[in-house]
This record gives C-alpha cells, sequence and structure tokens, in this order.
C-alpha cells in the first residue's frame, strides 16, 4: 500500500509530507466535552480500565476507560485486540476524537491516542493528515510515521551548511522534518515549512547556477561579429517592419553573440508576438560569421514551418536550410547527415530528431529551441553539446511573471518581446454551448465564404492510442457532409509525413478552407489568412492549451474568433472558458492558470526535466527564492566544485536529484 504512495524506504516514509494539519484542539477536562459528536476533542488522563471482548464472530472490542479527575471517558476500538495490552491502568494518555454519549457513558470510537505523552498537557497540537490510499487509514499512517521518524531521523543528512543555516535562522533538517510530521505548534510548523522550502528553492538554484557557470560564465564561446551590410539585406529583405521590441531583443541576441562568452538566453513572447525573425536574425549572423546553426521545434509540422520560413528569409541570402525530422526516408537522411557534417548545409531545422547522435555539424556555433516550455532542460543542453560552446538561445511563449522565470530558467539571461505586430485585433472568444454548435459552424462557413479560413479543433482524447486520430476522422466526416461546398482538410499525428505536409501546404496556399485537426497544431503553426478557431470539448483543454489554439488565429490585420464549445462539468472548467472569454492577455492567462491548478502542476517534472517541487511555491516564496538565488550564487562563486568538506552532504544530495542535469554541465 505505501509503495502506491511512491514509498519504498524508511528515506521515503520521512519525505512523504502532511498534506494538511487538522487542530486537535486544546486539552480539556472530561467533564466539559461537548458529546454531540462534532468536533474532534481531546482529553489527557490515566488508563483506570483495559480489557477486551468478542461479543460475535469477527468481532472484537477493546474498551479502555480513562480519568482525569472531572470524569470519566470511554474510548472503544473494533478489531485491534492487541490494544488492550498496550493500555494498562495508571498509563497516562493523551485521546483525541469525536465525543459520543452512548448507553450513559462518554465515550470515543477509534480516537487517536498517545501513550506516555510526556510534554505539555496544555498544549494544542496539529494532527498531520497525509495523501493516504485505499486500505490505509490517517491513524495507521501516524504510526508508521512514529516509527519511522524514531528509526530514521539520526539518518538524514542536511544538504545546507552550518554557516548558511545559522545566518538564515533555519533549523537543522532533522528537526524540520520531525517538525512537520509532529508540530508542537504553528511557529515550529511554520520554521519547518520554511525550511523545507527554502531547502528545494536553494538546491534548485545551485543546480542551475553549477549549470550556467559550466555553460556560460567559464566557457569561452564563439565570438560572431555581425556584418552590418549583410545584416542590411537581411531587414531589407523582410515582408514587414520589426517591432520595436523586436529590434530591441535582437540588438540584445546579437551583443551576446558577439561576446566571448557564450550566449544562454531566453527570448519569452506571447503567441503572433513575432519570435521566429529573432531566431532567423541570430542564425543569419552565425552562418554570417561562417558557422551552422540548429533549430529544434517540438512538432513536425511546426519544423516543417520554420524550414519553409527559414529558406524564404534566409535562402535568397545563400544560407542552405535543410528540414531533419523522425519521417525522413534512410537514404535522404544520410545524404543530408553527410552533407551536414561536411559544412555544406547551414542551418538544420528539426524536431528532436537533430539530438541523434549520428546528427555531426562542421561547426555549429547556435542552438535555437522554439518553444522550450515543451522541452526540459536536458534536451536544450543536448543539442548545445553538438557544438563546442554554441551560443542557445530559447524561445517560449509561457509568458510568465519574473519569478516563475526565475525558478525555471534561472540559467538563462531573458528578453521579452512585450508588443505585437502593429494592426492585430484582439481576437473575440466566445464560448457556445454544444446545442449552439450549428451556429459556431455557420459562422466558420461564412467567413470561408468570404476568403478566410478556419481550424476545427477536435476534443482531446486523453490516453487514446491514436492520440485523437479517431475522433479526428469522424469529425472531419461529419463536417463534409454540413457543409459540402467548402474544402476541408484533415491533420492529425498519425498520418504520414507526406500527408501532413500537404495538407499544411493546401491550407497555407488557401485551397484547404477549413482544417480539421487535433492538437498537433497547438504550438506555433502560423496561417495568417486563418480567422476563425472551433475548439470542440474545450473544457478538456488546459487554460495554456486553450491560449495557444487561440493563438493560431488573430495573425493578420483581419477580425479573428475564437468559439469554444463546451458544457464544462465543474466549477474550474467554467473559470478557464470564462478567462478565455474574458482576456487575451497570455499573462493574464498565465496568471489564472497558476491560480487554478497551483504551481505544481505547471512546473512539473516535464515542463523543465528538473524535480517537482513539492513544499516550495514559487509565488507564495518569491521572498525566500530570492534568498535561495543569491545564497546559491554566493556559495557556488565561493566554492564552484562543491569541494570544501562542508559542502559535502549538499555535493551529494544534489547529484542524488539533479544526475542528469549536473553530469550533462559538468561534462559540457
Ligand atoms: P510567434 O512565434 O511569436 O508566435 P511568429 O514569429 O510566428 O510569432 O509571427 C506571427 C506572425 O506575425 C507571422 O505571420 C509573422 O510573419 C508576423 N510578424 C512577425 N513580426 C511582424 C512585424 N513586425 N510586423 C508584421 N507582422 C509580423
Ligand atoms: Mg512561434
Amino acid at each position: 500500500m505505501l509503495e502506491r504512495l511512491g514509498v519504498r524506504t524508511v528515506g521515503d516514509l520521512l519525505e512523504h509530507l502532511p498534506r494538511r494539519y487538522e487542530r486537535a484542539g486544546e486539552v480539556r477536562p472530561i467533564a466539559l466535552l461537548a458529546s454531540d459528536g462534532g468536533d474532534l476533542q481531546r482529553v489527557r488522563g490515566r488508563v483506570a480500565v483495559a480489557g477486551g471482548h468478542r461479543p460475535r464472530r469477527g468481532l472484537h472490542i477493546t474498551q479502555v476507560a480513562v480519568q482525569d479527575g472531572s470524569g470519566t471517558i470511554w474510548a472503544v476500538f473494533f478489531n485491534q485486540p492487541y490494544l488492550a495490552e498496550r493500555f494498562r491502568p495508571g498509563m497516562e494518555v493523551v485521546l483525541t476524537g469525536r465525543v459520543e454519549r452512548r448507553y450513559g457513558r462518554l465515550q470515543m470510537q477509534n480516537p487517536q491516542y498517545e501513550l506516555e505523552p510526556g510534554g505539555d498537557p496544555e498544549n494544542d497540537s496539529f494532527l498531520p493528515v497525509y495523501p493516504a490510499t485505499a486500505g490505509l487509514s490517517q491513524q495507521v499512517l501516524r504510526g508508521i510515521m512514529r516509527q519511522a521518524l524514531a528509526l530514521g531521523l539520526e539518518a538524514v543528512e542536511d544538504p545546507l551548511p552550518a554557516a548558511l543555516r545559522a545566518r538564515l535562522g533555519l533549523p537543522g533538517r532533522r528537526r524540520a522534518l520531525h517538525d512537520i510530521h509532529n508540530p508542537a505548534d504553528e511557529q515550529t510548523l511554520a520554521a519547518a515549512q520554511r525550511r523545507l522550502a527554502f531547502e528545494e528553492l536553494f538546491l534548485l538554484q545551485t543546480a542551475l547556477t553549477l549549470i550556467r557557470r559550466r555553460l556560460v560564465d567559464d566557457a569561452r564561446g564563439i565570438v560572431h561579429q555581425p556584418d552590418p551590410a549583410a545584416l542590411g539585406r537581411f531587414y531589407g529583405g523582410l515582408p514587414f517592419a520589426l517591432t520595436r521590441a523586436q529590434r530591441r531583443v535582437i540588438a540584445d541576441v546579437l551583443s551576446d553573440m558577439a561576446a566571448p562568452r557564450p550566449m544562454h538566453r531566453l527570448v519569452q513572447g506571447d503567441v503572433g508576438s513575432g519570435k521566429t525573425v529573432v531566431a532567423a536574425a541570430a542564425i543569419f549572423n552565425a552562418v554570417q560569421s561562417g558557422y551552422q546553426a540548429a533549430m529544434m521545434a517540438p512538432t513536425e509540422i511546426l519544423a516543417e514551418q520554420h524550414a519553409a520560413n527559414l529558406d524564404g528569409l534566409l535562402g535568397g541570402l545563400g544560407v542552405r536550410v535543410a528540414l531533419l525530422t523522425g519521417r525522413l526516408a534512410a537514404k535522404p537522411r544520410e545524404q543530408l547527415l553527410a552533407r551536414l557534417a561536411a559544412g555544406e548545409i547551414d542551418v538544420v531545422v528539426g524536431t528532436h530528431a537533430v539530438l541523434d547522435e549520428q546528427v555531426i555539424f562542421r561547426r555549429l556555433s547556435l542552438a535555437v529551441t522554439d518553444e522550450q516550455h515543451r522541452f526540459g532542460v536536458r534536451q536544450r543542453a543536448l543539442l548545445a553539446a553538438k557544438g563546442v560552446s554554441p551560443d542557445v538561445l530559447v524561445m517560449t511563449a509561457t509568458p510568465i511573471p519574473r519569478t516563475l522565470t526565475l525558478t525555471l530558467y534561472g540559467d538563462l539571461d531573458v528578453s521579452v518581446i512585450d508588443e505585437l505586430p502593429p494592426g492585430r485585433r484582439p481576437v473575440r472568444t466566445h464560448w457556445l454551448r454544444p446545442s449552439q454548435r450549428g451556429r459556431a459552424y455557420r459562422f466558420l462557413a461564412e467567413q470561408a465564404a468570404g476568403g478566410r479560413q478556419g481550424y476545427v479543433v477536435c476534443p482531446l482524447v486523453e490516453e487514446s492510442e491514436d492520440g485523437g486520430a479517431r475522433a479526428a476522422v469522424d469529425l472531419h466526416r461529419r463536417l463534409t457532409k454540413v457543409m459540402p461546398h467548402l474544402r476541408i482538410g484533415l491533420l492529425h499525428g498519425r498520418m504520414g509525413g507526406s500527408e501532413k505536409q500537404e495538407v499544411m501546404q493546401a491550407f497555407r496556399d488557401g485551397e484547404v478552407a477549413v482544417l480539421v485537426a487535433t492538437s498537433v497544431i497547438e504550438v506555433g503553426v502560423d496561417v495568417p489568412n486563418a480567422t476563425v478557431m472551433v475548439i470542440e470539448d474545450a473544457d478538456r483543454f488546459g487554460l495554456a492549451q486553450l491560449h495557444q489554439l487561440r493563438g493560431r488565429v488573430g495573425r493578420g490585420a483581419a477580425a479573428s474568433y475564437c468559439l469554444l464549445i463546451a458544457e464544462p462539468r465543474t466549477a474550474e472548467a467554467e473559470e478557464r472558458l470564462r478567462a478565455m472569454e474574458r482576456t487575451n492577455d497570455g499573462f493574464a492567462i498565465a496568471e489564472q492558470d497558476l491560480k487554478l491548478r497551483g504551481p505544481g502542476e505547471i512546473f512539473g517534472t516535464r515542463q523543465h526535466g528538473l524535480p517537482d517541487l513539492r513544499v516550495a511555491d514559487p509565488i507564495r516564496d518569491l521572498k525566500l527564492l530570492e534568498v535561495a538565488r543569491k545564497e546559491a550564487r554566493r556559495l557556488v562563486e565561493a566554492d564552484p566544485g562543491l569541494r570544501r568538506p562542508e559542502h559535502a552532504a549538499l555535493r551529494r544530495r544534489l547529484m542524488r536529484a539533479y544526475a542528469d542535469q549536473i553530469r550533462l554541465a559538468m561534462t559540457g
């Protein structure tokens, strides 16, 4: 049963932290107990009698009378015959439970009990409530936890150096673990939580600092000297004038690339803010300086779009662009790899297929990751490892508050594109009930008749083996029937690579008016003539995902619409739909998402490739996060290899928690 909770060792048990606490209330004289069976109440007294009997087969009852001078109460336990032995007359006990009057006497059924409690009899106390599983009661878990503390606490190591703890007034790890399982009062509980939250943030920040130091501060990067005349040709060839924000961010990037230290920069910008052109400028700069560049995107469709885009922007300037995805056949793949290794290809754009060890560059100097939130720290590092300390540029549309940026991307410098290209109109978003579905599709048909295009996104079919392909096929068939005059395309993950490419191309060329798709189109896809996004079963998608999907429209000057079809089953789902109606601002959406889901979900391992935060909450604990970051930098500055004896435990702990990341960082 414990294994179901992820607990295999005594150490795991100690880390199995209470979800919340029940206040047991103060110890009350028995005579003053309320006997309405309501709240938890607590008494302290001595055992007068204890005994058991078996009124019928399969039932054993233990009865213990406890007296405190003001009265008598009976503790009644079922089917735990050994208890009759444990409660010995004269022994001091504390009982906590709901009090009832039965057969004319006061009793508690299955109360929590503490034998020979010692300590201050007047103290309030907190009862931990653990994440539990079927068949394992809180009472049993608490009992196991008491044993684990007695057995295992001695062996607990403290990764925080004593000097640091003393400076910040943090309790030791043993103390903190003891107190979080058994808090004596609110202050000790708060101190224990603060200590454990700090530890999490500090470990994360130390890992990020080590990674950054290894990849940036100690590394010698490639100096890219921008050539103003060539850059002029690049800017001159763009189909639009850059926004001020784009120019500022490109300047950040080019100045990083000119410096002798490797660039390690995150570009943040809401969907549609125009991040691709920033990547294009950086890539052009790298190639112009005689090097190669790589760009990684999370989906084939997006990789293909980027490759076409870059070819359009840079092809005329002599830059040779190639596309590499898992779908590429053996023969062309072999040729591509050979040309890449020979330096006959300047830019490779691809999915994670570019991470394959057979992909070898002649001289890679720039690694770009688009939609970074879809990858982990590890993949970003693997891409960078294809060159010798190349410049690293990562892009994300997740517009998160600065504090969260620090938590997630503490090893990166950050530039923000905080402005949309001119002429954009906010996407109008409406939530429709399934009964109003007809309106949505009539509207879509009208827009198509006016020369516009639209997407219809299929319900998320969770855990379906085909990733929702069946649902998409069905919907496509139905829509083809109701809108026979329109050309309706179909796109899902199960289709072949060339099939997908053809449909996407037909949609880009305007030949296909409506594209029915699974969430494969969620990120990056850019067809400015598309003005309608219909999302079926919209309540099944997360808020960030809905915002990303909506970002597929509103990319041109025409008014755009997002129609969410849903009959939400929970208040939370309804709030997501309302948030979408309320705002187009990715920042506001992200904050709302945090409120609804909590940071735990958003900072899951998959998001950043690092262990989850369990105690700390980067929003609530912002101050602590900043202290952790400062302390981590100070410590790594003083002892970059963590070689000092007082840092041995920290080193061991980091190696355990962040083995992969640290090893990558340590070996470059
Ligand atoms: P993001 O990746 O940030 O979501 P894209 O780079 O795909 O955004 O750009 C979105 C759309 O806006 C594209 O069609 C792009 O050509 C266009 N675009 C980008 N920058 C500008 C600009 N400065 N002026 C007008 N259109 C722009
Ligand atoms: Mg993009």
